[in-house]
């Protein structure tokens, strides 16, 4: 009845994120299943806990919906699922037989090689730094940060040095996860009277961690804490880390200085937008993977007009194939210019400047009050709910918004739209009446 688990497993994999479901769920073993009882093969007790506490409703709730009645869970730790990590590769059929070797237990995503990343000049030192710990990992480059802004490549690097160090070293054991998955762990871990095994999971039984935006423990002390020793005792054995983040080291908005410092300790190397040449070779390259027949002239005309990232240039070609196939035209001039013409947002949108005023009509400030250095909060906190309605509302890059607003540092407009959350976070009426009685003001209250 292994048709019924691959069933519940689709099930789940609707629900939950990919990298969840790669992590947990993907390097768990079905040996049998029925209406009855379920057994499963887990590569520790950890994951046991862990999918019995995050998951195990789902996989009920799955079952159930198939066969009427709710299994048994009967688990089995075998060690053997853990080694040895072999290569990652594209997931390979089934045998009739389940395998008693493992598969390996990496989550890296296939799709982010180094062979798949263009270089340019506006990411050439992070990857020339990623090959340089790819070849040789917890040597020079130790730790390397890796920041820039989102969707400029910094998941896709850091996920190539994991393969690469693979090719070379198929025994390496490889952590990739997100600081925020980190965290959430740790939380359980503590809760659940199981930091034991999540120490050991990450300062023992790890080679390289590479852990993505580091951002995320803005704040959170403890996780910070516990990041620091995890960091020293990798680091003080020679392992690699590497750490990405949206911002430099000590920009990040309340980080522990000792983090700060060991993050510059090593290689810091940024991401930058690409340049006009390197969006068009990025275009170029995505065609030829997803097989789109792009001429050289529609890619030029799509990276002049998308400039922010490479997620979005990525976006932008694939929604104009669907659409010439869905239109049964092909991906021409005319038709690059006709989309894109119509992604642009439309005419009546709000702007900072919109926000910035209907923030002074409602607190009866002048604009040049927001924009000036003045800290009384009578100054302070309108600017502040502006600062964060802009960063919500219109996604306006922190730089910008420091601009906009007279010049102030990219940090400062990060603490302000945090402290707003905050406030919002704790039901603060004050705060919520000002936003709503702005947003309606500017057309952007959402009905219902
Ligand atoms: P970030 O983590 O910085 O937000 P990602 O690594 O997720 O960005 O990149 C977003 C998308 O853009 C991914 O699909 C990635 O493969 C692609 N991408 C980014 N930079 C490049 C590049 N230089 N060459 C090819 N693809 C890229
Ligand atoms: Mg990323």
């Amino acid at each position: 009845m292994q048709g019924l688990w691959q069933q519940a497993l689709e099930y789940v994999h609707g629900k939950v994120s990919q990298e969840n479901f790669d992590t947990w769920l993907k390097p768990v073993q079905c040996d049998a299943c029925d209406a009855d009882t379920i057994e499963l093969r887990v590569p520790n007790r950890f994951f046991q806990d862990w999918i019995e506490a995050h998951y195990r409703p789902l996989l009920v709730e799955a079952m159930t919906k198939k066969t009427g009645s709710a299994p048994q869970f009967r688990w089995i730790v075998d060690t053997a699922l853990q080694l040895p990590m072999k290569k990652a590769v594209a997931e390979t059929p089934r045998k009739a037989e389940p395998a008693p070797v493992s598969k390996p237990l990496t989550n890296l995503n296939p799709k982010y090689s180094f062979d798949d990343f263009v270089v340019g000049p506006s990411n050439q030192l992070a990857h020339a730094a990623s090959v340089a710990v790819g070849s040789a990992p917890g040597t020079r480059y130790n730790p390397l940060f890796i920041y820039g802004g989102v969707g400029l490549g910094k998941t896709h690097l850091v996920n190539a040095i994991g393969h690469r160090i693979l090719a070379d070293r198929p025994s390496s054991r490889i952590l990739y996860l997100s600081a925020e998955r980190f965290t959430n762990e740790f939380i359980w871990s503590l809760q659940n009277h199981r930091i034991n095994e999540f120490r050991n999971r990450y300062r023992e039984r790890c080679d390289v961690i590479l852990m993505d935006d580091i951002q995320f423990l803005a704040g959170r002390e403890q996780t910070q804490e516990e990041f620091f020793h995890t960091f020293n005792a990798l680091y003080h054995s020679d392992r690699q880390i590497v750490v990405t983040s949206d911002v430099y080291p000590q920009q990040i908005p309340e980080m522990e200085e000792r983090l700060v410092s060991r993050f510059q300790s090593g290689m810091v190397a940024d991401v930058q937008s690409p340049e006009l040449d390197t969006r068009i070779a990025i275009l170029l390259r995505k065609a030829k993977q997803e097989r789109i027949p792009l001429e050289n002239e529609v890619a030029y005309h799509i990276a002049q007009n998308v400039k922010s990232n490479v997620r979005e240039l990525e976006g932008t070609l694939l929604r104009l194939a669907v659409k010439a196939d869905l239109l049964a035209r092909p991906i021409s001039l005319d038709l690059a210019q006709e989309s894109l013409k119509s992604l642009k947002p439309p005419v009546k949108a709000v702007s900072v400047d919109d926000i910035q005023r209907a923030v002074c009509d409602y607190f009866n400030l002048r604009v040049a009050d927001l924009k000036s250095h003045r800290r009384h909060r009578t100054v302070s906190y309108p600017r502040m709910l502006a600062m964060y309605l802009s960063r919500e509302r219109l996604g306006t890059s922190y730089p910008e918004l420091g601009d906009r607003f007279g010049g102030k540092d990219h940090t400062t407009v990060m603490s302000a739209v945090r402290k707003i959350d905050g406030l919002l976070k704790k039901e603060d009426q004050q705060t919520q009446q000002a936003l709503d009685a702005v947003e309606r003001k500017l057309g952007l209250a959402s009905t219902g």
